[in-house]
């Protein structure tokens, strides 16, 4: 097999580059697809939870999907710099594929309210940071007016290229799993990559391009158009978090607010297009509170030695709920889209923890009547 170079040399012909595209990438893409096995043993129900695992990518989430996509198009088009609002994991991003290419990056981020993992990844990789006195809606509306001001392309999710890189997460899990899950949950902050993914899923619902009769290289032997079998699409699952919940109150939300700084976002740019995949693939949006979250989050590290940020684990907060609530019946082969890296936020996760600290002399006996108090397992 050959090196893996990243995933607009894996999937060049579904997504919109030429041979002589000038590729910018970090070999982003090919994560894992974890599946759970604690998690489904204490629910006492059988599903086969599966978590595709996008905080392994380069810079720590999904965003590098898209942005190996907008960097590379915007490179082609020979622009010198790029500019994003972000909640910090596409500021890292951008920062980060912009460093490669060598052109400028700008990104915007609200005062105070982003992880510092993500603030220190923006900074390291030399990109201008303005930090506005608002939040992130505040910013993304600032990103669109500046283009018209200054010389600098947009790569926020409303670029186009983003979600085309994007949608390759619903290609690897088809390979992996050799066809569609049953339910694909994830978290909705700009809703970008829900609708993405969404455009993934379709795109292998419909016929091969490529027109052939037998398993080949397009398809990585998985295909089912070969066999006349149509790929059958997931229900589409999208939560937030209850201060920051537009698709749930049916309107924008003026001031978002919740401990997942990731979708802290109350007028997301995707709106329809996300509506249009939970209507279109008869799925829901549902809602949960930061402590909800942060349990979730707890649950999946604890348990399954999984540390995803936040944001992420509200999707795994759904899921569980949903499967044992009944929205998700037993049989069913359930993705979880774990955005973002746990270690991006480690204020969060050292704050909530309730790990024990323990404080002993650098002496045998006091080490071993601290293991040994401890050996509850
Ligand atoms: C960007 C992001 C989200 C939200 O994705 P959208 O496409 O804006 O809905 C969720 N989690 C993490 C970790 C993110 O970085």
């Amino acid at each position: 097999m050959p090196r893996y170079t990243g995933l607009i040399d894996k999937y060049r012909d579904r997504l919109p580059v030429h041979d002589d595209t000038p590729i910018i990438s970090l070999s982003e893409g090919n994560t894992p697809l974890i599946r759970l096995a604690n998690i489904p043993r204490q629910l006492k129900k059988s599903v086969d939870i599966y978590v595709k695992y996008e905080g392994l990518n380069p810079t720590g989430s999904f965003k590098d999907r898209g942005m190996t996509m907008a960097v590379t198009k915007a490179v082609e088009a020979g622009s010198k710099a790029i500019i994003c609002a972000s909640t910090g994991n596409t500021s890292a991003s951008a920062a980060a594929y912009a460093a490669r290419a060598g052109i400028s990056a700008f990104v915007l981020i609200p005062e105070g309210k982003i992880a510092q993992g993500k603030l220190a990844q923006a900074m390291m990789h030399g990109s201008i940071i303005i930090q506005i006195q608002g939040n992130f809606d505040a910013g993304m509306q600032l990103v669109k007016e500046i283009a018209d001001h200054a010389p600098v392309t947009i790569v926020n999710s409303i670029n186009p290229f983003r979600l085309q890189g994007q949608k390759t997460a619903a290609f690897e899990i088809i390979e992996a799993l050799g066809r569609a899950p049953d339910f694909h949950c994830l978290p909705v902050g700009n809703a970008g990559n829900i609708s993405a993914h969404w455009i993934g899923y379709s795109e292998s619902a419909a016929t091969c391009p490529e027109k052939v009769t037998e398993a080949c290289a397009f398809c990585n032997g998985h295909c089912r158009f070969a066999t006349g079998i149509t790929v059958k699409r997931p229900r589409m699952v999208g939560y937030q978090a209850s201060g920051a919940a537009p698709f749930l109150r049916g309107h924008m939300v003026d001031h978002p607010e919740t401990i997942a700084t990731a979708i802290r976002i109350g007028h997301p740019q995707s709106y329809h297009q996300a509506w249009a995949a939970v209507r279109e693939s008869n799925g829901w949006f549902d809602e949960f509170s930061d402590d909800d979250i942060l349990l979730a989050q707890k649950l999946l590290a604890e348990k399954e030695g999984i540390f995803c940020e936040p944001a992420s684990a509200i999707s795994i907060a759904g899921a569980v709920r949903d499967i044992q609530n009944g929205k998700i019946p037993e049989g069913s082969t359930i993705v979880c889209t774990l955005t973002g890296h746990g270690l991006k936020d480690p204020d969060t996760a050292i704050k909530q923890s309730t790990a024990p600290l323990l404080k002993v002399k650098a002496e045998l006996n006091e080490v071993k009547a601290a293991i040994l108090d401890n050996m509850v397992k």
